[in-house]
C-alpha cells in the first residue's frame, strides 16, 4: 500500500504535524496526482494563524472554512497517478500543474468561468486538502495543465502569484496600452507583475516601493522608472511627467499604497488591487466621480487566465525567480522562516 503522507494543520496557530493515511482512491471524474513539488506561500501563514489581520486589532476569522486536520499548499505540480472511471484524457505519468482555484461548478461565478470567485468553492489548500503532501485529489482533469518545458516549481508558482499578477494586469484592460502602467509593491507578486508587464506591454512599467533594494531590483529587471511612495515629491513627479495615470496595480493593499495609487490617477484611471496588507483606506467621495475613477479588487485568476499565463511562460518571455528547495517534512521550518522574513526568493517543498 502506497502511503499518503501529509504535513497537516492540526490546530490553528500551532506547528504542522505529519499525518499518514491510506492513499485516496479517485472516483468519478477525480484524478489522483502524485506531487513533485508545492510552493510555500504567504497566504499559508494566514491559514495557519486562522485569521487575516484587517488593520488595528480587527481580524477576519477564517477558521470556519475547513475541517482539521487540514493540508495547506496550493502551488502544486506533479504527475498523474490514477483517475476515476469518468475522468478522460488522464494518461498516468503525465506531468501537470494543478489549477487550485476550483469552484462548485454551478453558481453564477462558476458558470461565468470565475471559479476563483466561487463562494462555495473547493480551493485546494484553502478549503480542501492541498499540496503539502505526497498526493492530492483533483476533482476533474480540466484543472490539470501541461507545463513542459517549464520547471515544476515555476509551474506551481504561476498558479498563485503569477496568476494574481497576470489577472491584475488583465483587469486594467486597454488602459494598460493608453499610457504608462504603475506597479506598486515589488514583493513576489509585484516582481511577477513586472516580468509579465515587460512581456505583454509596449512600454516598460513604472514601479513604486518604499524599499530602496526592491526599487533597485525592479530597475535591474527592466522597470522604466522607480518611485518611493514615502517621498512627498513622488506624487507630483508622476503627475508632472504623465499628467496622471490611467492604469495602476496595487500589489500591497494598505492604506498608504491605496492613497498613493488613487493620488496619481488621471481622469478615467483605474486601480486594480490584489494586495491584502490591511488597514483602512478613505477617500473624498466626490473624487470618485470627479476623477471618473475605478478601484477594482481581484483575487487570484480564472482557469482560462491560468492557461494563457502558462502559454506566455512557455514562450520563454518571463524572468525566473530564485527558488530554494526543502523536503516535505521541513514544511514547518519553511513557514517559520517565511514568517520571520528570512527567505529571499521562493521556497518549494519537494516530495
Ligand atoms: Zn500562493
Ligand atoms: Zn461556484
Amino acid at each position: 500500500m502506497t502511503q499518503f503522507r501529509r504535513q497537516s494543520l492540526v490546530a490553528y496557530g500551532q506547528p504542522l504535524c505529519e499525518t499518514v493515511a491510506e492513499r485516496p482512491t479517485p472516483r468519478g471524474t477525480e484524478v489522483l496526482v502524485r506531487i513533485d513539488c508545492c510552493g510555500v506561500c504567504h497566504s499559508d501563514l494566514h491559514i495557519q494563524d486562522g485569521y487575516f489581520s484587517l488593520g488595528g486589532d480587527k481580524r477576519l476569522d477564517i477558521t470556519k472554512d475547513r475541517t482539521l486536520p487540514f493540508t495547506l499548499g496550493h502551488e502544486i505540480a506533479g504527475v498523474i497517478e490514477t483517475a476515476g472511471e469518468a475522468a478522460e484524457g488522464v494518461a498516468p505519468g503525465r506531468r501537470v500543474a494543478v489549477y487550485p482555484w476550483i469552484g462548485c461548478g454551478t453558481c453564477a461565478a462558476c458558470r461565468a468561468g470565475e471559479e476563483n470567485l466561487c463562494s462555495n468553492n473547493r480551493h485546494l489548500g484553502i478549503t480542501v486538502d492541498g499540496g503539502y503532501a505526497t498526493h492530492v485529489v483533483v476533482p476533474h482533469p480540466r484543472y490539470l495543465l501541461d507545463y513542459a518545458p517549464l520547471s515544476p516549481d515555476l509551474a506551481g508558482m504561476l498558479m498563485c502569484s503569477g496568476l494574481t499578477a497576470f489577472s491584475a494586469l488583465g483587469h486594467l484592460g486597454d488602459r494598460a496600452e493608453r499610457g504608462p502602467v504603475l506597479l506598486i509593491g515589488m514583493g513576489g507578486v509585484g516582481m511577477m507583475g513586472l516580468s509579465i508587464a515587460r512581456a505583454l506591454l509596449r512600454e516598460p512599467p513604472l514601479i513604486a516601493d518604499i524599499d530602496a533594494d526592491k526599487r533597485a531590483a525592479a530597475l535591474a529587471a527592466g522597470a522604466a522608472r522607480a518611485f518611493d511612495p514615502s517621498d512627498p515629491q513622488a506624487r507630483r513627479t508622476i503627475m508632472t511627467a504623465t499628467g496622471g495615470l490611467l492604469a495602476v496595480c496595487d500589489f500591497v493593499g494598505s492604506e498608504k499604497s491605496l492613497q498613493f495609487a488613487t493620488g496619481v490617477l488621471g481622469r478615467g484611471g483605474k486601480v486594480v488591487v490584489t494586495g491584502l496588507f490591511g488597514g483602512t483606506f478613505s477617500i473624498a467621495a466626490a473624487m470618485i466621480a470627479i476623477k471618473a475613477m475605478t478601484i477594482e479588487g481581484t483575487l487570484t485568476g480564472t482557469l482560462a487566465e491560468a492557461r494563457e499565463l502558462l502559454d506566455l511562460a512557455k514562450s520563454g518571455k518571463l524572468a525566473t525567480i530564485p527558488t530554494h528547495e526543502r523536503p516535505l517534512d521541513h514544511a514547518e521550518s519553511a513557514l517559520d522562516d517565511l514568517r520571520a522574513g528570512r527567505v529571499v526568493g521562493r521556497t518549494v517543498l519537494t516530495m
